[in-house]
């Protein structure tokens, strides 16, 4: 590979780290970068931080203060980054600006994304097929494609032998090897595709609810009947992502938050889980009152629906308006779901709770087990979490 600055490389450094809002699009910028700055060798990059020739404005003043540069054609008020850090917020919030609204709509791909911003970005009209060419070297770069992915150590078969067998192939066998990295390290990196390889293997034991791209819609998957044990079966469940979560940071799963969606439709719900404005929310899964389950949030990422306790739980949504009970189908795949989940996570009964008793301002969830609340105030903690109990006892739930 051609040869890069130390700053570009210490800037490559820090964005590999940096949390962005859409880190798919991670290599596309870098390509980007690498073509606006000769690869970190511009005066702009060496003096003034900048790597993509941004020009400054005032929307800038937060990362960069203004600087006169003799350019080719005239010199002209350039941005200069206090800093990498501020750079690399710089330029996405230079994206804010008014000649490149609606770019979040075109940024499902890496392509789509520049070939929206290039031809504003810049007049060449060549720009956008200079920076597509240059992705390949960008996602090295980035050590997207590393040359020793990690290991793959889990496959969570039920079938240890055929989890040997697996490993090995997937770990030793050069031509697997490559594939994993070209089919899935493409925008997310080894971890993503070892945790997708995984969730494709794990057919065998249960349905999958996973995607390989945020963004992408799965396919149904239909259960597969499990090994012959009483293992729990995870029901079927559509993957549609949700933008809104964030990490657990190691903290693991031991309680599940049964809510209701105060809601008519399943659809509606979904909707309001993909929205990246207002306030944003998200739960790992929504039952419909037709029995319907969605998935939107992995099980292993936090998903946002109860303020103080997502790190550590599992969020379902049941779809109901207030004074509704849970319908009967929607109660079938609920419990169903819930076994699967105790036994996947090794939660006990007792931490299955109402999200009223998350200390938060909520009624939720609601009426979902009217028939089994007791005395004393409908809406309560207490009330909510007895009924829920009485509800799992019911259904064998012990
Ligand atoms: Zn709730």
């Amino acid at each position: 590979m051609a040869k890069i600055t130390e700053k570009f490389s210490n800037l490559l450094k820090l964005y590999k780290t940096t949390k962005i809002k859409y880190p798919h699009l991670k290599p596309i910028s870098v390509a980007q970068w690498i073509l606006e700055s000769g690869r970190g060798k511009s005066e702009l990059a060496q003096r003034y931080n900048n790597f993509s020739g941004i020009k400054y404005r005032t929307e800038l003043r937060d990362y960069a203060r203004r600087v006169r540069v003799k350019v080719k054609d005239g010199s002209h008020y350039y941005a200069h980054f206090f800093d990498l850090e501020s750079f690399i917020a710089g330029y996405w919030a230079n994206l804010a600006r008014k000649p490149y609204q609606g770019w979040q709509k075109a940024a499902k791909t890496p392509a789509d994304f520049i070939r929206f911003i290039g031809p504003i970005w810049a007049d060449d009209p060549e720009y956008v097929q200079k920076v597509l060419t240059l992705l390949p070297e960008a996602e090295q770069r980035l050590g997207l494609f590393s040359a020793k992915p990690k290991s793959v150590t889990n496959l969570n078969l039920p079938n240890e032998a055929l989890q040997e067998r697996l490993l090995a192939l997937f770990n030793e066998e050069p031509f697997i090897r490559r594939l994993r990295q070209t089919m899935f390290g493409h925008a997310f990196g080894d971890l993503l595709a070892d945790e997708a390889l995984a969730a494709i293997l794990s057919q065998n034991k249960s349905s999958p609810a996973v995607a390989c791209c945020d963004g992408d819609e799965d396919v149904e998957a239909e259960p597969r009947p499990g090994p012959r044990s009483s293992r729990p079966v995870k029901p079927a469940s559509r993957y549609i992502p949700s933008p809104n979560w964030s990490s657990r940071n190691g903290v693991r799963i031991d309680h599940i938050v049964i809510h209701y969606t105060v809601s008519t439709t399943l659809e509606s719900v979904i909707a309001q889980f993909q929205k990246r404005t207002g306030k944003r929310r998200s739960a790992h899964y929504i039952i419909g009152r037709d029995g319907r389950l969605v998935q939107m949030v992995r099980d292993t990422r936090k998903a946002w629906h109860a303020n103080g306790k997502n790190s550590r739980s599992i969020g379902i949504e049941h779809v109901a308006m207030p004074g509704q009970q849970i319908a009967k189908a929607q109660e079938k795949t609920s419990i169903a779901l819930l076994r699967w989940l105790m036994a996947e996570y090794h939660i006990p009964k007792a931490n299955i709770i109402p999200h009223r008793c998350v200390p938060r301002n909520t009624r939720c969830c609601g009426d979902l087990f009217a028939k089994y609340k007791t005395g004393g105030d409908p809406y309560s903690c207490r009330v909510q979490r007895d009924a829920l109990q009485a509800w799992l006892s019911d259904h064998g739930i012990e």
